[in-house]
């Protein structure tokens, strides 16, 4: 298979991308890559690189374009990813948007879809957003797991991700409005963006997506 989707997914940290990205690969049936996951489970391993990439994380910075363009490189040369891919945090500043734009040549993303959610509204969900270690589910503090901070599908400790304080939260705002923000612009000069209101019930907004994606794919 040559021919599936290749789409790019922003969002505001806390805007519901990492749980509609879950629900948008499965739906197109392609691997959801997310960069933020992928430096997690490295720190987790305890690697090298992983516990360096903590520290950035931690104090709520992006890693360097270098790198990150080496991580992605690595991703979508596996054979899962020939047949289209879901990118979630990645690109993420004009230079890895080049360096993408470098790596695909004429193969680029067929879509960019932006899930809107304004700063205001995301600040409050982080501060209450709970993440179970084990396997990644997502809970928060308004709707907690059934059993304690327990999680219901693998019983982890469900817990409040290192980088979520208010610091690190205000740091990577101003990052994505910095740095991320721009490159939506230039999806929107070649008509490949669809923007997509992110505030309500997350059934709901999957709805919205595909009732946007759906037509663009065609
Ligand atoms: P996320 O889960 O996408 O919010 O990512 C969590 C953290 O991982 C970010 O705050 C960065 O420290 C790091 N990270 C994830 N993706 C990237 C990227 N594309 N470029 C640089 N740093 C990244």
């Amino acid at each position: 298979m040559t021919d599936g989707v290749r789409l790019i997914v922003f969002g505001r940290q806390g805007a519901g991308k990492g749980t509609q990205c879950v629900r948008l690969a499965e739906r197109y049936g392609v691997p959801h890559i997310s960069t933020g996951d992928m430096l997690r489970a490295a720190a987790a391993e305890g690697t090298e690189f992983g516990l360096r990439a903590k520290e950035f994380m931690d104090a709520g910075q992006l890693l360097p374009d270098d790198i990150m363009l080496g991580v992605i490189e690595e991703r979508l040369g596996r054979p899962d990813a020939v047949g289209g891919w879901l990118l979630d945090g990645f690109p993420r500043t004009p230079g890895q948007a080049d360096g993408l734009t470098e790596l695909l040549g004429d193969k680029g993303a067929d879509l960019a879809v932006d899930l809107d959610v304004s700063e205001e509204v995301v600040v409050g969900r982080i501060s209450g957003r709970r993440v179970c270690a084990s396997c990644g589910t997502i809970y928060s503090v308004a709707a907690p797991p059934a059993d304690g901070w327990k999680c219901d599908k693998c019983g982890g400790d469900v817990v409040q991700r290192a980088d979520d304080t208010e610091e690190s939260v205000r740091k990577r705002l101003a990052a994505y409005n910095e740095q991320t923000a721009p490159l939506l612009a230039w999806f929107a000069e070649r008509d490949m963006l669809v923007t997509v209101d992110g505030v309500g019930d997350p059934d709901e907004i999957s709805r919205r997506i595909a009732a946007a994606v759906d037509p663009r794919l065609g």
